[in-house]
């Protein structure tokens, strides 16, 4: 008797890891292209990808260590026609984040992500996946006000444009996959209860995915959390039956779902059977950056047996909730912590995927 084909259940993270301690303190000191900071920079990178690997991840990130200042504005860093005044992404805890405002045209990307892969894929021995931040994350830097000389019509047009060029770049690097960072889509729910705001941002987004070919789209994902900053959110409170139908929308393979944080984890599940689609995977979130208790693989292995009670194994895939500091000067979770969780994930997964494989 032939025995079947073992199934697998592909397990991948969102991207970032808490920087080094002394990285940051030398970022918050000056200029985070201070050249002489190139070899800090250069040894978290390498340290975060051993480390990674050391946690038998199949797929991993560099940590997004240059990334600076954050998963969102990275590309557009340090541009001149940017000030500083922009869009406010208030969160739970009372703190409070702000994107830049642009400030006139034409609008260009500083850089592209697939710079950071250059580096990384220099360091790693299995497949690296690279995040980018989204048009509608981005579309957020144009003021309510007009611009003079440049319409929003324009800048939309530009944006699209340097989207477009990131995942490319990133493609033809060999990125394993290229997640969009759309954690705005659960905060637009927030901003704008009626939807029309996530529907226009679901509709940017196509506008750029819609460029790429169906074979492309296979190594495409989109990631949604409620925001992770200093263990706190901006959006939790927003019901995922409000997301998640719009959110299938997307023209990518992969989705990337934020879900241990979260309480009721079968009401989350129940959406999600209902709207998926065939041919697309849904990474579920398996462990939280925000709470600090390191989950055991035993609790990960449950969390995936449950899952795989809604959403057909096949279609079915574990990542953690949210990177461990989308933000890089966010010391609320320690490398040490971020590497145990993420080993807690892939032992876990291997684990559910044994039982379920026996079934
Ligand atoms: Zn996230």
């Amino acid at each position: 008797m032939t025995k079947p084909a073992p199934i697998t259940i592909p397990t991948e993270p969102i991207g970032s890891i808490p920087r080094p301690a002394d990285l940051i303190e030398r970022v918050a000191k000056g200029d985070s292209e201070d050249t002489d900071l190139s070899a800090l920079y250069e040894d978290a990178i390498r340290d975060t990808i051993e480390r990674f690997e050391a946690t038998g991840s199949p797929v991993v990130t560099d940590g997004e260590q240059r990334k600076h200042h954050n998963f969102a504005t990275y590309c557009v860093h340090g541009l001149p026609n940017t000030a500083p005044d922009g869009f406010k992404i208030p969160f739970s805890d009372g703190h409070m984040r702000r994107l830049p405002r642009l400030t006139r045209g034409p609008f260009r990307y500083k850089r592209y992500a697939d710079s950071y892969l250059d580096v990384a894929t220099r360091y790693a021995h299995v497949p690296v996946k690279q995040a980018v931040i989204s048009p509608s994350a981005l579309s957020l830097l144009y003021p309510a006000e007009r611009i003079r000389d440049y319409s929003r019509e324009e800048f939309i047009v530009d944006l699209l444009s340097e989207h477009e060029i990131e995942i490319r770049r990133c493609l033809e690097k060999g990125a394993h996959k290229v997640q969009v960072d759309f954690t705005e889509g659960r905060l637009a729910v927030k901003i704008d209860p009626s939807g029309h705001l996530l529907n226009s941002f679901i509709e940017l987004n196509n506008l750029a995915l819609s460029r790429f070919t169906p074979e492309e789209r296979r190594r495409l994902g989109v990631h949604t959390c409620p925001g992770s900053d200093f263990d706190s959110t901006h959006s939790a409170d927003v019901d995922y039956a409000e997301l998640l139908p719009s959110l299938f929308a997307l023209k990518v393979d992969s989705f990337y779902i934020a879900l241990a944080g979260g309480r009721d984890h079968p009401h989350v599940l129940k959406i999600i059977r209902k709207y998926l689609k065939p041919g697309q995977r849904i990474f579920v979130g398996v462990t939280a950056p925000a709470d600090p208790r390191i989950e055991t693989p035993e609790e990960v292995r449950d969390r995936v047996l449950e899952a795989s009670e809604y959403i057909p194994v096949e279609q079915l895939g574990t990542t953690d909730d949210c990177g461990f500091s989308p933000f890089s000067d966010d010391t609320s979770t320690s490398r040490d912590t971020a590497f145990a969780k993420i080993q807690a994930r892939v032992l876990g997964t291997a684990l559910a995927e044994r039982l379920i494989g026996a079934r």
